[in-house]
């Protein structure tokens, strides 16, 4: 049975279409999900109870349940249990300019990237759109306040559940929905080369990032196994396709790794690759995890790093360092059950 929050309001017009009634009765079913955020249907005034009781037999209304939330001064990670006893984390970080969550899009994930947590679980499932939404519903709700941007960027590969991320986010970026702005809506991939391909051809505005790491393919074939599939000059191709199909600058993520992909060469190979692209760089220094070995790069390396790219006309942030005292931090997060 289909649940309620993972239907896009298209679908659930045709739904009531189908079911021979007005299709607005969408609009008035999302105003209740998402806006009154009204969970007991028996309160949806607007809604006849015979519609009421064709919709409790068709859809089911159960969202998974906060098992642990831990706290940080900027930081809070959340521990959800899914309907089958998996469990998924999100992650909300307090920004001057409004909160952002972090959600994850698969039980465990199968890409095996040498440096991530997240990672360390094979694949158990794919999440379902109402248990992305339910992320977001669970954790305004806890926090009695407005998330204001969500990147999707916590456990599992977004592009590797393509259908069931987007229907999250046109739920999310509905007007009648979330109403989350599409430039705050971020979703983050290493390099599913095919899907960058389709992910252009749905018109949307979201922020791409792309999880790049390296600046050649033997390393990058090292440390992320997705690279001996499809490679960097394919994967450079595909994200120079999205930028000018889209018009959109697109973010590159590097995650920096001691002694690994931090040199001097390492930048300068980096800024040859990038060069004369609608990108950024966002440099990330490396969150380091009890079972694995690699260490984070020294901060002034990567200065050093940051202004060579700068150096070479790239544009270049690093990035601010969230949560890593709870383990909320990027590649720290896990399905409960791995230890
Ligand atoms: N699977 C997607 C999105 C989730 S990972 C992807 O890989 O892009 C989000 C980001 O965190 C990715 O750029 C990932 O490479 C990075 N990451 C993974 N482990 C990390 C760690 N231990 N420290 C810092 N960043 C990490
Ligand atoms: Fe999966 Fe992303 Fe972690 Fe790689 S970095 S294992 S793709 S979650």
């Amino acid at each position: 049975m289909k649940n309620i929050y993972g239907i896009t309001r298209e679908k659930l017009e045709q739904y009531f279409l189908e079911n021979n009634e007005k299709k607005f009765k969408a609009l008035q079913v999302f105003e209740w999900l998402y806006i009154h955020k009204e969970e007991n249907i028996e309160n949806w005034s607007n809604i006849k109870k015979e519609v009421r009781d064709k919709m409790k037999e068709d859809f089911s209304f159960a969202i998974p349940k906060i098992k642990r939330c831990e706290k940080d001064t900027l930081t809070r990670k959340y521990l959800f249990e899914l309907y089958d006893e998996n469990c998924i984390e999100a992650v909300v970080m307090f920004h001057d300019y409004g909160t952002s969550l972090c959600v994850s899009s698969q039980v465990g994930c199968n890409m095996g990237c040498a440096f991530c947590e997240s990672g360390r679980l094979k694949k158990v499932r794919d999440l379902e759109t109402y248990e992305m939404v339910s992320q977001i519903l669970l954790v305004e709700k806890d926090l009695g306040m407005r998330i204001s941007s969500v990147v999707i960027m916590g456990i599992g590969e977004p592009l590797d559940n393509y259908e069931n991320v987007m229907a999250f986010i046109r739920i999310i970026n509905d007007a009648k929905g979330l109403a989350l702005g599409i430039r705050h809506i971020t979703l983050s991939t290493s390099g599913l080369v095919p899907k960058i391909y389709d992910l252009k051809k749905e018109n949307i505005q979201i922020n791409l990032a792309i999880s790049l790491h390296a600046p050649n393919d033997t390393l990058r074939s090292k440390l992320m196994k997705v690279n001996q599939v499809y490679n960097i000059s394919q994967l450079v191709e595909a994200i120079k396709d999205y930028i000018q199909h889209t018009n959109r600058r697109v973010t590159i993520e590097y995650v920096m790794l001691k002694g690994i992909n931090d040199s001097e060469a390492c930048a300068i190979e980096l800024a040859n690759l990038l060069h004369g692209m609608n990108i950024y760089v966002n440099l990330i220094p490396y969150n380091e995890t009890n079972h694995i070995e690699f260490k984070k790069s020294e901060k002034n390396t990567i200065s050093k790093f940051c202004e060579l790219l700068k150096k070479k006309g790239i544009n270049v942030t690093i990035r601010k360092e969230f949560g890593s005292a709870i383990s909320a931090a990027c590649g720290q997060l896990r399905s409960k059950e791995v230890e």
